[in-house]
Parts: structure tokens; C-alpha cells; sequence
């Protein structure tokens, strides 16, 4: 990595997505800053007993951070304060707690794969943010899936709603063609077949009617829409999403998908 264009102290609004240990008693913490994008940083002293950082530093925790800038690749993390709630405090969910934590890990893995270093990006950061706060203020099955089709929608890489890329016309879709990006009507018909809710739903949610998403109650087209939301992502980061294959809510690795990997 390139050596970084200033040094010094400066702070963000940040999540963090995921830690590792450092030798003995420190950790290093990957966030999403909303200023900064992908802050990589040491956090001394983070794993002793009493230490300043508290438990806030695990993933998904929303913070307000102060850093500094070195002229290696880790800045240092100097202080960490909660913005709110961490989403897995909420009570009335402590039940849902597993599947809360791997839909969490979902949104956090695919976020990181998209973030670039010292390179700000506002719009993931509050996805993201938006993302994360949705799992306790609209607890829904489609919740992962809305995610992901927006987040392909901000790379540039979602199909355009209601327009074939085989005959180039507008059209119902009635297939996703990943090889080529887009959805397929019912005369050329390639690529993995969609139901007609799903459909809808996926079309809602290009087009920003995400609350309505959120509200409907659906069953197979659920997992549908999250798996094909799966696929487009993975072709895109050529690496499987494994938070989602670990809570077991993608039954099995597509044979087209895994070849894209
Ligand atoms: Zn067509």
C-alpha cells in the first residue's frame, strides 16, 4: 500500500466490521468510516481487562472514533465512543439473537469487500448504518436480500428493472441472467428462472420502495430474492459471501455461482 498523503490525528463515525487479535493484549479493528471509508487500526491494549475501549470494539458496534495517522498501513485507534444501541442489545430481540448476529455478519462481510481504504464512499457507509438499524426496527425475512440489492444497485451493478438484455427491450422478467447482468424476458428466457414476486420485490426495491419490501410477508420468494441478491454480489467480489453459507440461510452454493468464484 502506498504510504498515506498526510499524518496526523483526525476522528469519524465509524462501524466496525470485524477484529483480530495483536500479539498479547492489543487487536486490530477494521471499520467503515463515514469520512475515511476502510480504516484499518490498532487498538493497544484492547484485550486487557480494564481498558479504554470497553467492550464497544465488536463488530457492528456503531462508534465515534478518534485516530491517528502513522506513516504505516495500521493507523491507531486513540479513543472509541457508542453513537447508539448496539444492534444485538435490543431486548425484545435476545431471542433472535444468532440469526440477528448472522445477518449482521452478512451486511458487515459484503459492506467490507466493497469499502477502499482511506477512500471515503458516504453513501456505503450509510447503507450500512440503515442496514444494521433495520434489523431491530423491521425485523423481516427479506431483510439481507434488501441489503444486498442495494448495495449492488450503489456499485453499478444491479440489472435494470424491467428491461431484457437479450432482446434489449422492455419487458417483464421472467429469468436473471448473471453472465449478463441482467434480467431476460419470456421469449429469450436465460439465466436463473425468477418467480413473479420476486420479481416485484426486486423491482421495489431498485426503485427505492424498500419500506414496502420490508413489509411484505413472503415465503419462498424470500430466500429468492436474498439468493439471487447473493449471486450478483459474489460475481461481483469474486469471493463467496461466507457469513451468510456459516448461518446456513444459503442452502447450497449455486454450480453457475462457485464458477464465478
Ligand atoms: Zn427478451
Amino acid at each position: 500500500m502506498s504510504p498515506p498523503e498526510w499524518t496526523g490525528p483526525y476522528r469519524d463515525r465509524a462501524v466496525v466490521l470485524r477484529t483480530y487479535r495483536l500479539g498479547e493484549t492489543s487487536r486490530i479493528v477494521v471499520m467503515l468510516g463515514e469520512a475515511h471509508g476502510l480504516i484499518r487500526c490498532v487498538a493497544k491494549g484492547a484485550r486487557k481487562v480494564r481498558n479504554r475501549f470497553g467492550g464497544r470494539l465488536q463488530p457492528a458496534t456503531h462508534l465515534n472514533v478518534r485516530l491517528w495517522r502513522g506513516r504505516g498501513d495500521l493507523d491507531t485507534l486513540t479513543s472509541a465512543e457508542s453513537v447508539e444501541l448496539h444492534p444485538f442489545e435490543h431486548p425484545r430481540l435476545l431471542a433472535d439473537k444468532l440469526e440477528l448476529f448472522g445477518k449482521a455478519m452478512a451486511m458487515l462481510e459484503a459492506a467490507g469487500h466493497l469499502a477502499l481504504e482511506r477512500t471515503p464512499n458516504p453513501a456505503l457507509y450509510d447503507l450500512l448504518v440503515r442496514g444494521l438499524r433495520s434489523l431491530h426496527t423491521h425485523p423481516s425475512p427479506l431483510i439481507v436480500g434488501a441489503f444486498l440489492w442495494r448495495l449492488a444497485q450503489l456499485e453499478g451493478i444491479a440489472p435494470a428493472p424491467g428491461f431484457c438484455v437479450g432482446c434489449e427491450e422492455p419487458a417483464n422478467p421472467v429469468a436473471l441472467d448473471l453472465e449478463r447482468g441482467g434480467f431476460t424476458c419470456a421469449g429469450c428466457c436465460r439465466g436463473a428462472p425468477l418467480r413473479p414476486e420476486t420479481a416485484r420485490i426486486i423491482r421495489d426495491s431498485l426503485e427505492g420502495r424498500t419500506a414496502a419490501v420490508l413489509g411484505r410477508t413472503t415465503g419462498q420468494a424470500a430466500s429468492e430474492f436474498e439468493r439471487l441478491g447473493v449471486r450478483i454480489l459474489e460475481r461481483h467480489i469474486e469471493r463467496p459471501l461466507r457469513a451468510l453459507y456459516f448461518v446456513g440461510r444459503v442452502a447450497s452454493l449455486p454450480s453457475d455461482a462457485s464458477a464465478a468464484v
